[in-house]
């Protein structure tokens, strides 16, 4: 059985924008797969049905083998952790730390647990001494490290990143690219990220999807996409 699985997915916005055509993906463990294509082409609205933040206009996700429903869908987003592309629309607490326990306390950790979750996600996003700091006056870069933090402390088996260095300058496109490939080798965790550079997707990626108006129109290892003439 699959981690997380879409079969023949569609999503048709109001004004009958076919945003998704036809999307059957599957992701196989300890991987990263990279979703490439220009904007608009439907990678955002494919990454919130893998959370169930939105319901398709057809065919299914499965996650570990099961559709999503009111009753699973905490159990959802624990399992298919999502970093949205614009920080702000998920940074809501006064400080780093507070915002990072934030998840593990809405699930009913215990305070040593959500202690022990927070230090391992600053830890691994390289912000430790960031705890006291204010979100809001951090760069870019820190915000989307702050970001992937909160969702890393729910110790997703999937880690969903939407265009996670856009916006950035080239240091912080570096941190976070270092981040991804580290966080993955790691924990063996299945990274799939969104991104609209064919560099970051040739660095980083086991696997890429190639994605126009909705339909993938390729896919395969670095190798296969780039040598297609
Ligand atoms: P990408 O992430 O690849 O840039 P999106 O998934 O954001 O693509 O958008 C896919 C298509 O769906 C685009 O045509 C976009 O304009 C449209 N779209 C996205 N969100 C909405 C929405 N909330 N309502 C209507 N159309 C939308
Ligand atoms: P431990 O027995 O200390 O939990 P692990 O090797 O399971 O040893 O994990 C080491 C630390 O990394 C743990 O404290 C755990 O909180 C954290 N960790 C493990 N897997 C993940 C994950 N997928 N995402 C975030 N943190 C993780």
């Amino acid at each position: 059985m699959h981690i997380l699985e879409t079969q023949h997915l569609c999503h048709t916005y109001k004004g009958n924008i076919d945003a998704l055509r036809n999307i059957s993906f599957v992701a196989p463990r300890n991987i990263r797969i990279a979703i490439i294509g220009p904007n608009g082409a439907g990678k955002s609205t494919l990454f919130k049905h893998f959370n169930g933040v939105l319901k398709p206009t057809s065919g299914k996700i499965l996650v570990r083998g099961e559709q999503i429903t009111k009753e699973n869908i905490r159990e959802v987003r624990k399992t298919i952790g999502l970093v949205f592309q614009n920080p702000d629309d998920q940074i809501f607490s006064p400080t780093v730390e507070q915002d990072v326990a934030f998840g593990p306390m809405n699930i009913g950790l215990d305070e040593e647990s959500v202690r022990h979750r927070v230090n391992e996600a600053l830890k691994i996003v390289g912000l430790e001494e960031y705890r006291t700091r204010v979100p809001h006056h951090l760069s870019g870069g820190e915000k989307k490290r702050v970001a992937i933090a909160g969702i890393i402390a729910m110790e997703p088996q999937v880690l969903v990143l939407d265009e996670p260095t856009a916006g950035l300058d080239p240091q912080g496109i570096r941190e976070i690219t270092r981040f991804i490939r580290n966080f993955s080798d790691t924990y063996g965790m299945t990274v799939i990220f969104s991104t609209h550079s064919l560099s970051l997707a040739a660095e980083l990626a086991d696997y890429i999807y190639v994605m126009n108006r909705g339909e993938f129109v390729a896919e395969g290892t670095v190798s296969e996409i780039f040598s297609k003439p």
